[in-house]
């Protein structure tokens, strides 16, 4: 099948592909900015062609050459959300196979939409500004001129300057003393260098500088922190991170990356993740002091395989990505803490997808497992649906052909597109194929209705999960509502909970918050001492925990949610805190807003200003 024309670029990627990046960056943390020069080696895939067409957004250009010398160029009317055409003339026209070398040199502006420039005020320890990118879906192209699809795939060098320490998506190659040739430099910078020799495409470049200190986690693996918080996140990581990638590695093969690391960013970071490639961008809430939050490395850890090694061709096949990430996560789940951890999961999962499904509605071209983003955001099609429905596939594959033969596909499928990016169709033909002489498994792969399962939306059938670690959640809210309405014999004590993991009590919490009555407060003064949840460090529990207690109005929890609100900036805890504190207390919802606004993330403070009704 010919390549198809990724609908949400702006460049001519049926034409060129870039090969290699090599990208020299200067950091302004004055200017909250960067600069420098690109250069892409691009392999000419068709003849007589005369013009490299590359994506920006927002990009200040300055100067374009073309293998060495200069080129004519202009930069298109914006075409909104795609950004505008970068066109470089070519002086005389290239055939296929011909290799081109673009170098574009360049700056970013105030509308850079893929970095976050933070204050000193917005890290922890407070002393240093810190910068991060997030070039997932189409910003990358606001960061430097590129072609921007997940179709093209390439090696990278980084060459970054900066005052503070630097991590990219690569291995790191040295660091040295920046020389300045003719102008003067922001003092003590340092160059730092990595190398990419696994090409990847344009969303995973990522960089990060601030006050950043690493320590090792495993024989491949360091996590960097801020240096306060080093000690405790390398405490959380330890062992389990070597023991998901040796577990991914039995289901899938050898871990291709050489070291797998995890940057755990300032407290305001807004998200939950992102798998860069060598590093994994994370939010400091999984660093929960129990554990119990670690789960969520199984799911960027498994990205190096899904994604990152076998990627989507466009963001239409998102699923290909978050499907098959959200499979090998609970696979891994299953074969460290035991087959009903991927039932436990996946039920979690079904209800965010039901959510997500209602909210678009049952008939949104969202809700397909391979969607239409001709003339749209990627960013708008985001949801918990790719990753849910996708799984849901999976899964249904994986029961159909039965396990044992589907696990012999799983390491088949990674390795024919490795390096490469494919589509659903690629996958449904490499699937068929590879059943092909078997009887069996072909008759029963012969009963799949693929387009149903590709675009019919809404939600497909319900499997029957195993229920086992959920009722136990359902069983032990059941007894507290019974106490709650009446003179219930129950008697809670720490042994209800105990060895239940952190999702368990999640879904006990959320089932006591879903009842018609709230907890009377004496209830909530009962659990608080015979579970310990007021002092979880583990924000998924101790947000649940104080939302059980807004709901019912105790005064004697505003305050410590007052405290837990310039903790984190992450908005799955800060909004829903922020609403129910809006109701209980106004006054103390403001001043704790107030008091904590410069240190949100901008998107944070924008929509809970929104949700405070303040502008
Ligand atoms: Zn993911």
């Amino acid at each position: 099948m010919a390549p198809a024309k990724d609908p949400n670029t702006l460049s001519n990627h049926l034409e060129f592909s870039t090969t290699h990046t090599a990208i020299s960056l200067t950091l302004s943390f004055s200017k909250s900015s960067l600069y420098g020069e690109v250069e892409l080696t691009l392999k000419t895939l068709a003849d007589d062609l005369k013009q490299v067409v590359l994506d920006t957004s927002f990009l200040d250009i300055k100067v374009v050459a073309v293998n060495g010398k200069g080129a004519k160029w202009t930069v298109g009317d914006r075409v909104e959300p795609y950004g505008s055409p970068l066109r470089v003339d070519l002086e005389k026209a290239v055939n296929s196979g011909d290799e081109v070398i673009v170098k574009v040199t360049w700056g970013t502006t105030e509308k850079c939409t893929a970095l976050q420039w933070m204050t000193p005020e917005q890290t922890s320890n407070k002393r240093h500004p810190y910068m991060f990118s997030q070039c997932q879906a189409i910003h990358a192209r606001s960061l430097y001129p590129c072609q921007d699809t997940p179709s093209i795939k390439s090696t990278f060098d980084f060459s970054i300057r900066s005052p503070l320490p630097v991590c990219a998506s690569g291995l790191p190659t040295g660091v040295r003393h920046f020389v300045p040739a003719t102008s003067p430099s922001e003092p003590g910078t340092l160059v730092y260098t990595f190398r990419q020799p696994i090409p990847i495409p344009s969303y995973l470049m990522a960089i990060a500088s601030g006050d950043i200190a690493n320590a090792a986690v495993g024989p491949r693996s360091l996590v960097y922190a801020g240096p306060e918080e080093l000690l405790r996140c390398k405490r959380e990581l330890e062992d389990d991170v070597e023991t998901f990638i040796k577990t991914a590695e039995s289901l899938i093969y050898a871990y291709e990356w050489t070291t797998y690391n995890v940057l755990i960013l300032p407290p305001s970071f807004p998200y939950g993740g992102m798998e860069n490639p060598c590093i994994t961008f994370a939010t400091p809430t999984i660093i929960s002091g129990d554990k119990s939050n670690v789960d969520v490395i199984a799911h960027e850890l498994s990205h190096s395989w899904s994604g990152n090694l076998v990627s989507n061709a466009s963001w239409e096949h998102f699923w290909l990505n978050e499907g098959w990430t959200t499979y090998i996560e609970r696979r891994i789940q299953g074969k460290v803490h035991g087959d009903k951890h991927f039932h436990f999961s996946a039920i979690i999962g079904w209800k965010a997808f039901k959510e997500s499904v209602e909210l678009f509605g049952a008939d949104h071209e969202f809700t397909k497992l391979v969607i239409d983003l001709k003339g749209k955001d990627p960013d708008d099609a985001f949801s918990s649906i790719p990753y849910e429905k996708g799984f849901n596939f999976l899964y249904y594959l994986d029961r159909l052909i039965g396990r044992e033969k589907w696990d012999t596909f799983i390491p088949h499928y990674f390795s024919s597109y490795r390096r490469k990016s494919l589509t659903s169709f690629d996958f449904k033909d490499t699937l068929l194929s590879f059943f092909s002489k078997d009887v069996e498994a072909s008759s029963v792969l012969a009963n799949v209705d693929w387009d149903t399962w590709f675009y019919k939306p809404g939600l497909p059938e319900k499997p029957d999960f195993d229920t086992t670690l959920a009722d136990a959640c359902y069983a032990l809210a059941g007894s507290w509502q019974a106490l709650n309405s009446s003179n219930s014999s129950f008697k809670p004590s720490p042994s209800d909970i105990s060895g239940w993991t952190s999702g368990q009590i999640v879904v006990f919490l959320e089932r006591i918050t879903d009842f018609p009555t709230p907890l009377r407060k004496h209830l909530i003064e009962l659990m608080r001492d015979e579970y310990g949840f007021l002092k979880s460090e583990n924000a998924e529990i101790l947000s649940r925990f104080l939302t059980v207690g807004l709901k019912a109005k105790d005064e004697k929890l505003y305050r410590k949610t007052a405290e837990v609100l310039g903790r984190w900036g992450r908005m799955k805890f800060v909004r829903p805190l922020y609403r129910l504190l809006n109701e209980c207390d106004r006054k103390l919802a403001l001043e704790t807003f107030e008091k904590n606004k410069g240190f949100y993330h901008p998107i944070c403070r924008g929509v809970v200003m929104k949700d405070l009704g303040i502008s």
